[in-house]
């Protein structure tokens, strides 16, 4: 085995796929040191500037006092603190359900709910440009996998009316992670009414920037629909939450069945009850500072305005993923290099991440950066440009 995995990662590295992590020195921030050099970054989640947050830590440290380090056991034995239930039923009231469930990852909370309510009877309908946790807990769960091209509803619908499926589950990120769109929520929700189905909501990219006090994309202006009784709703923590974990909410037959069977629920060590305490006080800052989004808003209006006359067209995007799209791969990771010789980070996503052609340079922005900081990353691409 171990040589032809050698062999294998030989090839890899040939092709130039191989990947590397590079050793991150400070906080994660809009300034940050990497590999003993100081960078401007484009590349974290942390949208709203609350990862390293003053407030965030003391709560942290407040946490770690009443609490301990670890949980040290899972939620069904022992493990499950007022931490963590006082912030569940925080979540739910700040996202409008019943009732709310944490996960310790985004990823395990997609695994956990798609195999609990869904199995071999049943059929998932899933975006193709779908999270990759998605479409592991699709095909981990056994049901008739059926995946319809990006926001194509028309199909959808079709494939919809074809099924007999027992159980339909319609599966959709509400901000796509590579693109940067939204989802059109509110006619998924109305699909999903019609056709007896139930919709997965993946709001990772969307919890806490969108929506009314940052509520999450079901409080976008046009989504009227959150009262309606099909929607399971997930987001993570680690995004603009600024620290870690992800939650499920959703009707109260829901949560329970997913306390009673998802096994990525179950079988697991709890979080730190330390990161929830610190949860709340970051879902306080979210609910209250809306100079955050504000100025995240004002970013992405200055990037877009800045980067209308360069030789690459920036996708259509309201929110802080930001792609650059380049086509070629190869000048892809040469427009990132050229960038980070600068001191800039920008992450280049190439297939299979992305389509074949579509490799880009995805901006991230967040409330950290500053106009000063914007404009040294579109001054950098601008002049790439001419010399490209
Ligand atoms: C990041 C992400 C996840 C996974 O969340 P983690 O908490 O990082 O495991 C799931 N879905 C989408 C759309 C994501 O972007």
């Amino acid at each position: 085995m171990f040589s032809d995995l050698a062999e294998q990662l030989h090839k890899r590295e040939q092709q130039g796929l191989l990947r590397q992590r590079r050793i991150l020195e400070s906080p994660q921030s809009s300034h940050i040191t990497m590999a003993g050099r100081d960078y401007l970054a484009f590349c974290s989640n942390d949208y709203l500037g609350l990862a390293n947050h003053l407030d965030l830590i003391e709560s942290a440290c407040k946490g770690a006092r009443r609490y301990g380090v670890g949980a040290s056991a899972s939620h069904m034995i022992n493990g499950h603190s007022s931490a963590h239930h006082v912030l569940e039923e925080t979540l739910a009231e700040f996202t409008g359900f019943p009732q709310a469930l944490l996960f310790s990852t985004g990823y395990m909370a997609n695994i956990g709910v798609v195999t609990a309510l869904v199995g071999r009877e049943d059929a998932i309908f899933a975006d193709k440009l779908n999270h990759a946790s998605l479409n592991d807990a699709a095909l981990l769960s056994r049901a008739e996998f059926i995946r319809y091209p990006h926001v194509d509803l028309a199909l959808l619908e079709q494939r919809l009316s074809a099924t007999n499926a027992r159980r339909k589950l319609v599966i959709s990120d509400a901000v796509f992670s590579m693109e940067g769109d939204i989802a059109p929520i509110y006619e998924l929700i109305a699909l999903c009414e019609k056709h007896h189905a139930v919709l997965l909501l993946d709001d990772a990219h969307g919890f806490g920037v969108l929506g009314r006090q940052g509520r999450g994309s079901l409080f976008l202006p046009d989504c009227s629909s959150i009262h309606s009784p099909n929607i399971i709703y997930m987001a993570t923590l680690g995004k603009a939450a600024g620290v870690f974990g992800a939650f499920v909410a959703a009707q109260a037959e829901v949560i329970e069945t997913l306390i009673q069977s998802a096994r990525s629920y179950i079988y697991t060590t709890a979080t730190p009850p330390l990161l929830a305490q610190a949860l709340m006080t970051s879902l306080k800052l979210i609910q209250q500072d809306e100079w955050r989004r504000d100025a995240l808003t004002q970013n992405i209006v200055q990037l877009r305005e800045a980067l209308q006359s360069l030789p690459w067209k920036l996708l259509p995007s309201s929110t802080p993923i930001q792609p650059l799209l380049i086509g070629d791969s190869a000048a892809a990771v040469h427009i990132s290099q050229r960038l980070r010789e600068r001191g800039i980070l920008v992450p280049a996503i190439r297939p299979p991440t992305v389509a074949q052609g579509t490799a880009r340079l995805r901006i991230s922005l967040s409330t950290a950066h500053q106009p000063q900081d914007v404009l040294r990353l579109t001054e950098a691409l601008q002049e790439i440009a001419l010399q490209a």
